[in-house]
């Protein structure tokens, strides 16, 4: 067994791209290194602010959850973790009951909003209802319930769990496709709007998933072990997503080297990002960020529902009280 490169005990983990083996103790120590060194290097989040923390449940949410945890009194940041319950079956009861035992083990206040109640009707109805993939439907209610709570609850910026291994792919996909407008919204920060847009921020850019795993693995953390229902594997994605995972192989940190030039091309297009956003208007139901008088999320519940639900969103979410505080 490899020792680790560090204090010569037990590795748990070979990182290859950096030429190292690490224990538990100094791979914990590494995972969240990277994060605080990401936060710092792209400049995500500042000290003193807050950040409202996206957790589905996945090893990759719990990662960033735990290792912001981790990092927040060093940054002196205010962790406001959210969960939302989509009303997927099984699956969506399993990442509830997940998240709170992970709330509790982290020793942190999380939001649950549940789909079903805030809205009148859940994602598989909501797909259903409007002839629309689920997952496309999914997408959109979760950016908007994100969007809606962080300009609620007066928070600085969203963090979510994209990793490299997410994000390259599609990355290159988009490109491959011609879009590079598309592949240079995958930086690790979107600049936001107060009042109206949240920044964006991924923490992870600069870890793997396989990285993420072990993390929480090694911090004795649950997760989600079951696939949503919806989950697809194949097409175009999985093929991109097979060819980097094998030249990374060969190549070890051919992927970073890929992501950090990405971060540096959409650094230097930041007026890019400001044309998009001068491009958005408010919707005129629920206030926030829309590209035509009505905002999707709107337009997909008064199709569905008979009226739109952004406004009783935010009027949830307003009143929603953490966990610990029940
Ligand atoms: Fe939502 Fe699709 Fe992901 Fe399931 S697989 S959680 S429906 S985006
Ligand atoms: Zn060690
Ligand atoms: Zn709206």
């Amino acid at each position: 067994m490899a020792k680790c490169s560090k204090c010569g005990s037990k590795a748990v983990i070979k990182i290859p791209y950096a030429r190292m083996n690490l224990c538990e103790k100094h791979f914990i120590e590494y995972f969240e290194g990277r994060v605080a060194a990401t936060i710092e290097k792209y400049g995500l989040l500042r000290e003193g602010e807050s950040v409202l923390v996206a957790v589905s449940g996945g090893k990759d949410s719990v990662a960033l959850l735990s290792a912001l945890t981790a990092i927040a009194p060093e940054l002196r940041l205010k962790i406001i973790p959210l969960h939302i319950h989509l009303g997927l079956g099984e699956y969506s009861d399993e990442s509830l009951s997940v998240v709170k035992e992970v709330s509790r083990k982290l020793g942190v206040n999380t939001y649950i909003l549940n789909l079903e109640e805030a809205v009148g009707a859940a994602i598989p109805e909501l797909s259903a209802k409007s002839n629309r993939p689920p997952c496309a439907v999914c997408g959109l209610v979760k950016r908007y319930v994100l969007n809606a709570a962080a300009i609620e609850w007066g928070v600085d910026a969203v963090a979510t769990g994209h990793h490299i291994d997410d994000l390259a792919p599609y990355a290159l996909k988009n490109m491959l496709l011609g879009d590079m407008s598309a592949a240079l919204k995958l930086a690790p920060v979107t600049t936001g709007e107060e009042g109206y847009l949240a920044r964006r921020v991924r923490p992870l850019y600069e870890v793997t998933e396989r990285e993420c795993l072990i993390y929480v693995i090694v911090k004795g953390l649950p997760f989600v072990r079951t696939l949503c229902p919806n989950t697809f594997l194949g097409g175009m994605d999985a093929l991109i997503r097979k060819f980097l995972y094998e030249l990374d192989l060969r190549h070890p940190g051919v992927k970073l080297r890929f992501m950090r030039s990405l971060a540096k091309t959409a650094t230097g297009r930041s007026t890019d990002q400001a044309r998009i956003q001068a491009e958005l208007t408010r919707c005129k139901y629920c206030g926030l960020p829309s590209r035509s008088d009505v905002c999707g999320f709107c337009r997909l519940t008064e199709r569905v529902l008979g009226s739109p639900a952004g406004p009783r969103v935010r009027e949830v979410l307003r009143r929603l009280q953490p966990l610990h505080a029940k």
